[in-house]
């Protein structure tokens, strides 16, 4: 099927080594294409790729396609080795399907986290604090803090208990975990304390557990359902890095129940409804749940415990109303997860939610419980991240939203606008009045011209936008303009409360634990 992109990369090797006399290192076929890295003595420019084009245009093409950018890339993504020149190649069998593909990256591009970020104060990264390592300027941090107020509170309320624990670990936990000797080369290399080496966490895991041995537990302490945004770290080659989807810190919201056998079906039930209804409240309503089966080659724990978790993932999200696709084969080999996937407004995949049991780490960390019976048993664990990436997900809103963030976390929700200066106590006093019912404003009372000032802050996109001139005064209200729904015309305090009531409602958290309650 992709033959035609293999013709096509055959040529633009010959077009390549003809011209620049540079052989191909790498190449990758792709959905849209593909791309190729090449060792040359010079970096490609604009110049250089139009000469390709020109060498190819002579060629016999099978295929629609255009050299749709260029690069340097370390090979193997490693900054330690040679800098290579990777060119971009959309290829499609038809003219028609080229320009869909065109269409698809402009748009693309509009939402792109990165651009949007940068032009509303969100984040940045920086050289002087390193790469892969985010910055949250004063409007992101908003919004964020906004985005786990919400969900801290909502976990607190359905039965989830909050932990904090520290960044480093001593290298004997990392031991126990089995990290060290599964993960090392996730991990950063250790700091000397005293003597003794501790490890930067790459996850939260093992700190839940002793949080767990401290105290005997009773089958009646169970289920305990222990959260954490936590901040983790883990080497990511340099030349992988990218804006919040590709980072070396981040903040993971890590859930672990540990529960009996007879509780867990509910649990991973109630962990899937109360994950969809988390995304749901930030407005993400497509998903798609991936059940992962036991790993061809390595796994731990018994065909029985494999078959009886895979149900049990099965039905959780039946039970949700949702129908799975199975990854076979595509569970860790310490036992099968459900990795839910959201689809945003270009209708792209992204990888958000995963639940997934251990059948590894309690016997590891020796955890268990008094049973009925009076005896010890080995709980069951299940590791859950919901958003994933607190980082990551805030790229996957970005992008959805395009940076018009809903209402309840926009970081500034209204601007008021005075038409000119002899407007600016009535406008003083409504912001007093919009701040006092708990709204985030910002007004502009400088002397520039209304249109300058509607023009900034349509551009930061604050959802509402008004403007107060001398008949607003008169009718004791504000003309409102709405990035959503367009002018609505003369509102005060009162109607424009009702106005909002509903999509500031999407940010309370609701108690949604008891049976039989719709969310
Ligand atoms: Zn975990």
């Amino acid at each position: 099927m992709s033959n035609y992109k293999d013709n096509l990369m055959e040529l633009l090797k010959e077009a390549i080594v003809e011209l620049y006399s540079g052989g191909l290192v790498f190449h990758e076929i792709t959905e849209s294409g593909f791309y190729c890295d090449f060792d040359l003595s010079e970096p490609l420019n604009p110049e250089k790729i139009n000469a390709i084009n020109n060498r190819l245009s002579g060629r016999d093409i099978p295929c629609a396609y255009e050299l749709s950018g260029f690069s340097g890339a370390y090979q193997d993504g490693d900054a330690n080795k040679k800098m290579l020149q990777r060119i971009y190649v959309a290829a499609f069998e038809t003219q028609a399907e080229l320009q869909a593909h065109r269409d698809k990256m402009a748009k693309a591009f509009e939402h792109d986290h990165k651009k949007i970020g940068a032009q509303l104060g969100i984040f940045s990264t920086s050289d002087e604090v390193g790469q892969g390592l985010v910055l949250w300027h004063p409007k992101g941090a908003t919004s964020r803090f906004l985005l786990e107020q919400f969900s801290q509170a909502a976990h607190l309320l359905n039965g989830y208990q909050w932990a904090y624990t520290p960044h480093i670990g001593r290298s004997e936990l990392w031991k126990i975990s089995g990290h060290l000797e599964n993960f090392r080369d996730n991990m950063y290399n250790p700091i000397d304390i005293d003597g003794e080496e501790y490890y930067l966490k790459p996850m939260n895991c093992p700190f839940h557990f002793i949080i767990y041995n401290s105290e005997t537990r009773s089958y009646r302490d169970l289920p305990i359902r222990m959260a954490e945004f936590g901040n983790v770290y883990r080497y990511e080659l340099s030349g992988t890095l990218h804006g919040l989807t590709r980072v070396r810190g981040f903040t993971q919201d890590d859930a672990h129940i540990i529960c009996t056998p007879e509780q867990v079906e509910s649990e991973v039930a109630f962990a899937l409804k109360f994950s969809l209804y988390i995304l749901r409240s930030f407005g993400l309503t497509e998903f798609k749940p991936y059940v992962s089966t036991k790993p061809k080659n390595k796994s731990i724990g018994s065909d029985e415990q494999w078959a009886m978790a895979t149900e049990v993932l099965k039905k959780a999200v039946v039970a949700a109303g949702l129908e799975y696709e199975i990854d076979e084969g595509g569970g860790a080999f310490y036992g099968p997860k459900i990795d839910l996937k959201l689809y945003d407004s270009l209708g792209r995949e992204w990888q958000c939610s995963t639940i997934q049991f251990d059948f590894n780490l309690p016997e590891r960390f020796k955890m268990k419980y008094v049973g009925s019976d009076g005896r010890n048993h080995i709980p069951v664990v299940v590791h859950r991240a919901l958003f994933g990436s607190i980082e990551r997900f805030f790229a996957l809103l970005i992008e959805h939203y395009k940076g018009d963030f809903p209402l309840w976390y926009a970081p500034v929700q209204f601007a008021i606008v005075p038409i000119n200066q002899s407007h600016n106590d009535y406008c003083k006093r409504l912001e007093i009045g919009l701040k006092k019912l708990g709204l985030r404003v910002d007004a502009d009372y400088t002397e520039t011209h209304m249109r300058e000032k509607i023009k900034r802050f349509e551009t930061e996109k604050i959802p509402y936008i008004f403007v107060v001139g001398d008949k607003d005064i008169e009718a004791g209200g504000f003309s409102v303009r709405s990035r959503k729904h367009g002018n609505l015309g003369v509102m005060n305090l009162e109607s424009l409360s009702e106005h909002i009531k509903d999509d500031l409602e999407q940010g309370k958290p609701k108690y949604i634990l008891a049976e039989g309650v719709e969310v």
